[in-house]
């Protein structure tokens, strides 16, 4: 039957269900579950203690059980803050556990007034469920599915209206009701939205978590280790994709094909661990100098691609060309790193320069266009950029005849 010791008993039994699922999640070592898992002990501990209120003890049945119960969504709350990467402490909701207690206290044994209690308790309730239900509103990771997101986000509104709708109504006095058991209708809905948003919130938590763990599996699925691009095998699947949107919404597309100059000299020189960290740091300056919506992929070895949705060629060239310059800033001794051998020879091929140089050809999508055959025509493109003495960005339909760039000259595009 539907009354508010079985509602409570129901809220307990599916909050130690969804205690069982966070458990199993813990180990992933996930920011933030350890908190919510000590939420829900805690809830579990407060709900049992405030259906026990007929068998009187006050002392724990309401003030310890309505303490516990403001700490454990206190709790709830920092776990979230941490697992949207936020520094967990909320000192105001520290305060307003401890307004909870003394007003409780002095509500129940000083100046009996259970609307008064009810009302603090509830605004209190309403405060920190708005507050998570905004939290997932505004803190889901830019290309992650909103479901979870969402059905925090609801779950903890809906119990922040059912919490705020009952503190207005006790605390305007329009209800007037004898304890927290009654089975009146109204305290039945308030019972069944309010406290039910604890385990329908560990159902969101749980889907939170798994997200995480989905998000890191793609993420290792996807990324090359080294550098941060997007694996070879993910650059194309995710390239093909936007090449068929760019051609059903007849928007431009470029893209770049990028090999580093003279590598192999780095490895010589440095060793080939330097040449690693040196991978490592082009490829955060790259990350940086990219726009979300662009692609960059590693194609293999020193060789990367860029794609560039709705951006004509002559652009994207000086795009690339931007990046070109930004990359002399990584260094190619790998943050001084001795040389490990003097091979004769190789000062041949070491720049004038310290900094990292690429070459790059690029184009754009063609009708009738494939991912492979715009990737040819960069890639002969980058070709010549070899030919013409690297450090500099080539595009595959410029009609600049070769003898009109100055190798002195610092913008390196035709
Ligand atoms: P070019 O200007 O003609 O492109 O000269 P290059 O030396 O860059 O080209 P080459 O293809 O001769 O050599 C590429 C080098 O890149 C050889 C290879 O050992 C090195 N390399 C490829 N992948 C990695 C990697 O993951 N780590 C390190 N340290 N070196 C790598
Ligand atoms: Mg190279
Ligand atoms: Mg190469």
């Amino acid at each position: 039957m539907l009354n508010p010791v079985n509602i409570l008993l129901v809220t307990v039994l599916s909050s130690i269900m969804s205690l069982a699922i966070l458990g199993s999640l813990r180990p992933a070592g996930i920011p933030g579950v350890s908190r919510w898992i000590g939420a829900y002990v805690m809830a579990s501990i407060a709900i049992v203690l405030a259906g026990m209120q007929r068998m009187g003890m006050p002392f724990l049945t309401v003030l310890v059980s309505n303490t516990l119960l403001a700490i454990a969504v206190t709790r709830a709350l920092e776990g979230c803050r941490e697992f949207f990467g936020l520094a967990p402490r909320v000192p105001l909701a520290w305060a307003g556990c401890a307004a909870v207690a003394a007003g409780i206290a002095w509500w129940y044994w000083v100046e009996p007034d259970l609307g008064a209690r009810i009302a603090l308790i509830s605004v209190f309730h309403a405060s920190i469920y708005g507050a998570i239900g905004w939290l997932a509103l505004h803190g889901r990771p830019s290309g992650r599915p909103r479901y979870s997101y969402r059905f925090v986000t609801w779950s903890a509104w809906l119990g922040a209206l059912a919490h705020g709708m009952r503190g207005i109504i006790y605390g305007c006095g329009f209800v007037h009701q004898t304890t927290l058991l009654d089975s009146t209708p109204f305290n039945v809905a308030y019972l069944a939205l309010g406290i039910l948003v604890l385990p329908a919130l560990s159902i969101g938590m749980v889907l939170l978590a798994h997200d995480r763990m989905a998000e890191r599996l793609e993420r290792l699925a996807n990324r090359d280790e080294l550098t941060g691009a997007l694996t070879r095998r993910a650059f194309v699947t995710q390239a093909d994709a936007l090449l068929g949107a760019a051609r059903a919404a007849r928007v431009p597309l470029a893209l770049a094909i990028i090999d580093i100059d003279h590598f192999k000299a780095v490895n010589d020189l440095y060793g080939h661990a330097a040449g690693d960290r040196v991978l490592a740091h082009f490829g955060r300056v790259m990350a940086a100098g990219v726009r979300e919506t662009d692609l960059f992929g590693r194609l293999g070895g020193e060789e990367f691609a860029l794609l560039f949705p709705a951006t004509v060629r002559e652009h994207a060239a000086a795009r690339v060309d931007a990046l070109r310059v930004a990359a002399l800033s990584v260094r190619r001794t790998a943050d001084h790193a001795a040389p490990v051998h003097n091979m004769p020879g190789v000062d041949a091929v070491q720049p004038v320069h310290d900094g990292l140089t690429f070459s790059a050809g690029v184009d754009a999508l063609d009708d009738g266009d494939t991912l492979t055959s715009l990737m040819a025509r960069a890639d002969a493109a980058l070709y010549e950029a070899k030919m013409r003495g690297r450090n500099q960005v080539v595009s595959a339909r410029a009609a600049v005849p070769r003898d009109a760039i100055s190798a002195a000259d610092d913008t390196k595009i035709s």
